[in-house]
């Protein structure tokens, strides 16, 4: 696997694909199975699959979340290659962003009005530029990224088709742990008790998902039962919602398309998690 730290050295390997298909897999590092899974999905539709690894500062709202935020760039490293990455792109701050950085990509909208767009302050606004650099740098065919970061991917798909970037973006859906927990890299800040309460998250989408299935369309009787049951587990709930896939706006009625979506406090670690109410929740849990 090419290991690329410039952007001249990644545009230089880009360029020597000229025919050939490839996928971008963009991430922060601290790579799990739900990383992984983006690997694999581009590895099986792409002839060349570059992966990049940077924890972008300006999509933080918070400086303690970025200082905490887990890395390893080592067994990152040696995960990529195992699955047979081709390249990995991994960048220092200073050299992806000038010191006169000034040029933003600024979503706006309803699908920024709400989750964690409201709570998060500028992180869409980080989230959008970065990934118009990397694209722009990478000039993928593809680029895959996780459900479980389910309005960064409508916000990046509304991007990609507002600004006519040559991409296809693929949604890959959430990858979780035997438990149900969503993986996440900032699982491993969890101490063990935060780790065992946080269980209740995708037990109560899984409980959602059944009050719909059983014919429950009202969000209001959902999101009641879900707070209820969150505030006994978790340190602080910031948002708990149910929105129109597409749009992300506040459903009044429920309908297979409807998206159950949270974010919850253990201790300091911000987890969200989501699920289409019209989809069943993995058997196993
Ligand atoms: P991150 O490193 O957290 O920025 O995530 C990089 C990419 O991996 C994003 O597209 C995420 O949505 C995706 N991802 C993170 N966790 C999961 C998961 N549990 N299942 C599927 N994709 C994930």
């Amino acid at each position: 696997m090419k290991v690329l730290t410039k952007k001249a050295d990644l545009r230089a390997y880009r360029r020597s694909l000229s025919a050939e298909v490839v996928g971008f897999v963009p991430t922060m590092g601290a790579l799990h199975e739900g990383h992984m899974s983006l690997v694999r999905a581009a590895k099986q539709s792409c002839d060349r699959v570059i992966a990049s690894i940077f924890v972008n500062p300006t999509q933080f709202d918070r400086d303690a979340d970025l200082q905490s935020y887990p890395s390893d760039l080592e067994a990152d490293q040696a995960k990529l290659v195992a699955e047979g990455c081709d390249a990995l792109f991994t960048i220092a701050k200073d050299s992806m962003y000038e010191a006169d950085f000034s040029t933003w990509v600024v979503p706006e909208g309803s699908l920024v009005a709400g989750l964690c767009g409201r709570t998060r302050g500028s992180h869409f606004r980080g989230v959008c530029t970065v990934v118009t650099k990397l694209l722009s740098l990478v000039q993928p065919d593809r680029a895959f990224f996780g459900q479980k970061d389910f309005q960064q991917l409508a916000i990046i798909q509304r991007m990609v088709r507002d600004l006519d970037l040559p991409v296809d973006i693929v949604s890959c859906p959430i990858v979780r742990e035997a438990d149900g927990l969503a993986l996440s890299s900032r699982n491993q800040l969890l101490t063990a008790e935060n780790r065992a309460a946080a269980v209740t998250i995708s037990q109560l989408l899984a409980r959602a998902r059944d009050m719909f299935a059983k014919g429950e369309r009202q969000p209001q009787v959902i999101k009641s039962m879900v707070r209820e049951q969150l505030e006994v587990s978790a340190r602080a709930i910031d948002y708990i919602e149910i929105v129109d896939r597409q749009s992300l706006v506040p459903c009044e009625r429920l309908c297979e398309d409807s998206v159950m979506a949270l974010a919850a406090f253990y201790g300091d670690v911000r987890l969200i998690d989501n699920h289409r109410l019209g989809d069943a929740f993995p058997s196993a849990l």
